[in-house]
């Protein structure tokens, strides 16, 4: 089934400047971007995008994580394409991410560490764990004009 899901590339990439790396890695495997843009979230639209983790232990620290600076907001299409997405990402816990992924080949932070210190997992990327989420999240960062639904060429096997 075709699926929209949805991307960031979060503060500390963006930073280290793995965006192109991030973007190259999913139009490889031939997700469509459809929707992308750059911005600089506060702690209450985090607080939106991260509602399910609010009252988690963790959240103040993904509160300050996610707004330190711009983030890379991408909508991509393509057939199972949440799946396939976390895939190409790699474990939430960096340590556990396999080479290959985004967060095995660039990240190493555990929860261990995190627990102790009070920082946030810095691993790189958000990606939509589920349909439901997806559709959420997409409607949270992108309005209906910001995604745009084009055929990319002949060879699009995913249209
Ligand atoms: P998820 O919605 O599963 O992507 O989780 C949201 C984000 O919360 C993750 O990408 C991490 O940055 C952070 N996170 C998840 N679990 C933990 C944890 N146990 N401790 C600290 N941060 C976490």
């Amino acid at each position: 089934m075709i699926q929209k899901t949805l991307v960031l590339i979060k503060p500390d990439a963006v930073k280290r400047a793995l965006v192109g790396d991030c973007i190259k890695r999913f139009e490889n495997a031939g997700l469509k971007i459809i929707g992308m843009k750059m911005k600089w979230v506060n702690k209450d639209f985090a607080r939106k995008h991260y509602s399910a983790h609010i009252e988690k232990p963790f959240f103040k620290s993904l509160s300050e994580y996610i707004t330190l600076g711009p983030v890379v907001a991408i909508v991509l299409e393509g057939i199972e394409s949440i799946e396939l997405v976390r895939k190409i990402v790699g474990h939430t816990e960096p340590k556990q991410a396999h080479p290959g992924t985004i967060r095995g080949d660039y990240a190493h932070h555990t929860i261990a560490y995190t627990d102790k210190t009070g920082k946030s997992i810095m691993n790189l990327i958000h990606a939509s764990g589920t349909a439901e989420e997806a559709e959420q999240e997409i409607k949270l960062w992108f309005t209906k004009e910001e995604i745009h639904d084009y055929k990319r060429s002949d060879h699009d096997f995913v249209l």
